[in-house]
């Protein structure tokens, strides 16, 4: 799936930017029964706006809303620090139907949005497995979700994913082996000669 270039250009992390050098990525997810990113990229597109992201992940679209390298206001601050200083914040777009109580999901409807989840979760795999190639990074240590960050003092108290993954039988331990599973894919694809060899590596893959 293609990446859509639609930057935040009210936002001040973009029209004032503090560049960063990308260590880390943060899974996040929105915490409200959104599916339609453009709601939340228009809240976040104002020159008053204190939270930003650097992309969204919906079922059938991929949008970096900041250039990577761009300081965002994404994980907020714990006591040793914040992550927003070296990590990319991607949030997952969650379906519609359901409330909050508190981090907890209400009346969310397991078998109903399976279909929806695959397609977010499979679509954030592509995208952090080619963020970990661009930044050089290792999926299976430098791959965090925002209730991680904040278990290691790098931010605020918040609950995703980890309110949701679990629902459908996923954890950020099977999401970063997916992303690491997927990078070995990609490099064999690449390291192939002939067009004929990678046609036969993306059969077997399927
Ligand atoms: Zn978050």
């Amino acid at each position: 799936m293609d990446i859509i270039q639609k930057y935040m250009t009210k936002n001040r992390c973009y029209t004032s930017p503090v560049t960063i050098t990308v260590k880390k990525l943060v899974l996040h997810s929105l915490g409200v029964a959104q599916p339609n990113s453009d709601i939340i990229f228009n809240k976040m597109n104002t020159n008053n706006a204190t939270v930003s992201v650097h992309g969204f992940i919906e079922a059938d679209r991929i949008i970096q809303v900041l250039p990577w390298n761009y300081k965002g206001w994404h994980v907020g601050t714990g006591k040793k620090g914040s992550y927003n200083n070296f990590a990319i914040g991607i949030e997952l777009c969650e379906p519609k139907g359901h409330t909050y109580n508190g981090g907890t999901m209400v009346n969310y409807d397991v078998s109903a949005n399976k279909a929806y989840f695959t397609k977010v979760y499979n679509n954030a795999i592509q995208l952090f497995a080619m963020l970990c190639m661009e930044w050089e990074l290792n999926p299976l240590k430098d791959i965090v979700c925002h209730c991680e960050v904040y278990t290691l003092g790098y931010g605020s108290n918040h609950a995703d994913v980890m309110q949701w993954l679990p629902k459908h039988k996923k954890s950020m331990d099977t999401f970063r082996t997916d992303v690491r599973n997927k990078m070995n894919n990609i490099t064999v694809i690449k390291k192939s000669s002939s067009a004929k060899e990678t046609e036969l590596i993306q059969k077997q893959l399927i």
